[in-house]
């Protein structure tokens, strides 16, 4: 049987509370705070390009939760031609799984980069037509589109990779810029991918 001193399990936990007073915080203050999402994040809705749409409907039989709803017709100015009268997603029944997007052919689908939709009134997450597309604060994340990914600022959590620190200003936009390397047991584990 070992035994061991009275009060020496208690100093050895204190050293690991002590030691974590040394490290810079990594805990941001959300709302005020916002952290920059992946580049290729899923976001909570998707972004629509009904120019490059050439109705086939391909996404909404791809969709497990059945989640979107299309609704189509013949041109009347060109019978051979189908038009889409209705393009609806219910982002409530949206699991984010990117199949849809995935399955498109002609790029005109995209996952969102937002991820802050969430709504009071369940009819309020139902979109539609010319609210899936793209904006100013509707904006496609470059989740199946690598190429846009230089559109965009570098995701947040992996600064702490490259020994690199987050400057994250309250209006929500992120700049970064070198740190000094911080201490040995300063570094945090790299985030899980
Ligand atoms: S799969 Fe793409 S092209 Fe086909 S209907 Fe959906 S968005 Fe349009
Ligand atoms: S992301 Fe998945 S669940 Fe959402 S609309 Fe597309 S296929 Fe359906």
């Amino acid at each position: 049987m070992k035994f061991e001193r009275y009060g020496v399990g208690l100093v050895k936990g204190l050293l690991v509370t002590f030691k974590h007073l040394f490290r810079h915080p990594i805990t941001t203050q959300y709302p005020e705070q916002r952290l920059v999402p992946s580049r290729r994040t899923r976001g909570n809705e998707l972004v629509w390009n009904n120019v490059k749409c050439v109705v086939c409907t391909t996404c909404a039989k791809t969709c497990p939760q059945g989640a979107i709803n299309m609704e189509t017709e013949v041109d009347p100015a060109n019978p051979g031609k189908r038009i889409i009268t209705r393009f609806e997603v219910d982002t409530g029944y949206c699991i984010s799984c990117g199949l849809c997007v995935e399955s498109c052919l002609y790029n005109a689908l995209h996952m969102g980069y937002a991820y802050e939709r969430a709504q009071y009134r369940r009819q309020d997450l139902i979109q539609s037509n010319d609210g899936l597309l793209a904006s100013e604060t509707r904006k496609a994340s470059a989740f199946m589109h690598t190429d846009m990914e230089k559109d965009f600022p570098e995701q947040t959590l992996l600064i702490d990779r490259n020994k690199k620190k987050a400057v994250i200003k309250p209006s929500g936009d992120a700049n970064i810029e070198p740190a000094a390397a911080p201490p040995p047991e300063s570094t945090p584990a790299a985030p899980a991918s």
